[in-house]
């Protein structure tokens, strides 16, 4: 987690989702992680503040008509699959196939002729951008991606068809991170095993949009005592909590570095 020789230590707060990214929950990183010895560089980037060349990126995807308008709320996508898995006729080799977030979307609104996408867009319906994977795994060929010195082969249908966009949003979380990622010459993503799989997404918008490819280290996770993932609600493996109890910043350093973060 320290800038070694000849590599810079960045820090980007992601708040997309900005009602969520309080300004004293920022300033609370901030001050968790100068406690822990870190130091970075200035100015901190923000998402919030890249709204333009996210937009940017996405109006490029879109000349190449690998995006398309989706209308399905979450409750009518969870309908769908229910009812694919229960028809009598069940097939569960036709059946949606299920990725790392659950069952992939069933695709409903791929198949939305010009002149429908255009009227459901004029009446204001809400709607979501999504990659057309499919066609977009055409265009690149087949890629790899570079994981702790390994070449691993990407599997551009890991998750179905990806939401990149929301009404309100111009990127989701695969578009703004490659987006930034390539902004701050970032060469080495070091991040959680949970993230593993969002790599093969990100390599396929990083060939589409022409950016540099970084390698990737997933680290493992801290786990609970049944072996579950941390909530972010589990307040006792934040920092701020780790403080309280009375923890040393040397102590977590060396935890980190055991867990395979440099
Ligand atoms: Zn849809």
């Amino acid at each position: 987690m320290a800038a070694q020789a000849g590599t810079r230590f960045l820090v980007r707060i992601e708040d997309l989702d900005r009602g969520r990214a309080r300004e004293e929950f920022v300033k609370g990183i901030f001050e968790d992680l100068h406690w822990l010895g870190l130091t970075w560089e200035e100015p901190v980037l923000h998402q919030s503040s890249r709204m333009e060349a996210y937009q940017s990126a996405l109006s490029r995807l879109q000349k190449k008509e690998l995006l398309y308008p989706c209308f399905c709320s979450r409750a009518h996508i969870s309908e769908e699959i229910a009812r694919a898995i229960e028809a009598p006729h069940f097939d569960p080799l036709s059946a949606p196939p299920t990725g790392p977030d659950g069952p992939h979307y069933p695709g409903t609104c791929r198949h939305l002729d010009g002149q429908e996408r255009s009227n459901r867009i004029a009446s204001g319906a809400p709607y979501t951008l999504r990659l057309d994977v499919a066609k977009t795994a055409k265009q690149t060929g087949p890629l790899t991606l570079r994981e702790k010195n390994e070449t691993v082969a990407v599997d551009p249908f890991l998750f179905g068809d990806p939401v990149l966009a929301r009404k309100d949003v111009p990127a989701s979380y695969h578009l703004a991170v490659v987006v930034d990622d390539a902004f701050q010459n970032v060469d080495l993503v070091t991040r959680g095993e949970d993230l593993g799989p969002a790599a093969h997404i990100q390599r396929l918008l990083q060939t589409l949009l022409k950016l540099p490819q970084p390698a990737y280290a997933h680290h493992r996770l801290i786990l609970d005592d049944d072996g579950r993932k941390f909530s972010k609600r589990d307040q006792a493996v934040t920092l701020r909590q780790m403080r309280a109890d009375g923890a040393k910043a040397e102590d977590i350093r060396a935890r980190l570095v055991v867990m395979g973060l440099p």
